[in-house]
């Protein structure tokens, strides 16, 4: 059910009128979390409104967490994406696992995210939901990707998962195209706590622009390349020159990346025939950086082999995935 004051706060957005801070001032945490591939980070972007968290079509493409603050004049959502809760053993994916259930018990509320489609629920999913119901947390189910499916195949898939917890709420949306994301946040925020922003109004990301910078290109090497080298890969800023940084078209960033790869075989691949596919990785990444920073953006790629890193404590740290960062 929805409190009458939510109700008469909707009603002015409705009439056009500013909405005006009904009851108590909110602020938490909302854990965005699910199985890998369904959709978090471009909810997250959506929510955003701005690009904060790569996307690619596939899974484990989010490593760690992602703040991204949405600030309301009555509340205040700090939105924490994660990566997907998959079954993994050791290493990188074992860590990217327990960023994401840290995430969830730092959390205020979680909204679960799984994709539209057959009401079946596979035994990976039925794990990811007993993970999370483990929480205690305040649980929002989101069913993304309803732009994939037939409007009456919903009511089933909602049925049947309204059987497996008491939900908060349950909210079919796209991400991808919007549809029905709008009141989302109005539905989460009875569930924060009262009390002040944790952040300042004109904050949107605690992630610093260096790390953004070298998530770009790993979107890149997501997309691009294809099988195993992607998750063998990771990218760190080694320089990031702001000397002649200024907004508009005369303003430039200097940036040198490594990549850094498992194995020789892996370098030539992210390098290309003649540096082509390394070159293109360069130029769409860059593109992203200058939406992104709001100025030119002159970037230097470079491929680095640093054998089983996603192996061993002191390569992922070497990595930029130390254990407390
Ligand atoms: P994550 O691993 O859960 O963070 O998922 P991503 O946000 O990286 O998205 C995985 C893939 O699903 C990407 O190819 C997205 O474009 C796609 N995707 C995300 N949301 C939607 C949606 O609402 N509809 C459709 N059709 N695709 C989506
Ligand atoms: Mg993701």
């Amino acid at each position: 059910m929805i409190p009458s004051d939510e109700t008469q706060s909707e009603h002015d957005e409705r009439a056009g009128r500013p909405a005006r801070a009904a009851g108590p001032h909110r602020a938490g945490f909302v854990a965005i979390i699910g199985r890998p591939n369904v959709g978090k980070s471009t909810l997250l972007n959506r929510l955003l409104g701005q690009k904060i968290a790569i996307v690619s079509p596939k899974p484990q493409t989010t490593r760690g967490r992602i703040l991204g603050v949405v600030t309301r004049p009555d509340s205040q959502f700090c939105l924490l994406d994660t990566p997907g809760l998959h079954e993994a053993k050791g290493g990188l994916n074992a860590r990217m696992v327990q960023s994401a259930l840290d995430t969830l018990n730092d959390a205020d509320v979680a909204l679960f995210l799984i994709e539209a489609g057959s009401p079946a629920i596979d035994t990976q999913t039925k794990k990811a939901l007993d993970q999370v119901k483990a929480s205690r947390k305040p649980l929002l189910l989101v069913i993304n990707k309803i732009d994939t499916v037939q409007k009456q195949e919903l009511l089933p898939l909602m049925h049947r998962w309204s059987q497996e917890h008491p939900w908060t709420a349950i909210y079919p949306l796209s991400a991808l195209t919007g549809d029905n994301v709008d009141g989302l946040l109005d539905a989460v925020a009875q569930h924060l706590p009262e009390g002040p922003s944790l952040f300042g109004d004109e904050v949107w990301t605690d992630v610093p622009e260096r790390a953004l910078c070298a998530e770009l290109v790993r979107e890149q090497i997501m997309r691009q390349l294809s099988q195993e080298v992607p998750y063998s890969c990771a990218v760190v800023v080694e320089d990031f020159d702001e000397s002649e940084r200024e907004t508009g078209r005369r303003g430039l960033v200097r940036i040198h990346a490594q990549v850094i790869v498992e194995r020789d075989s892996q370098k030539s691949i992210v390098i290309g025939k003649a540096g082509a596919r390394l070159k293109e990785i360069g130029t769409l990444a860059r593109r992203e950086m200058e939406r992104l920073l709001g100025c030119k953006v002159f970037l230097q790629l470079h491929v680095r082999v640093e054998p089983e890193w996603t192996r061993s404590e002191k390569g992922m740290r070497r990595a930029g995935y130390g254990e407390h960062e």
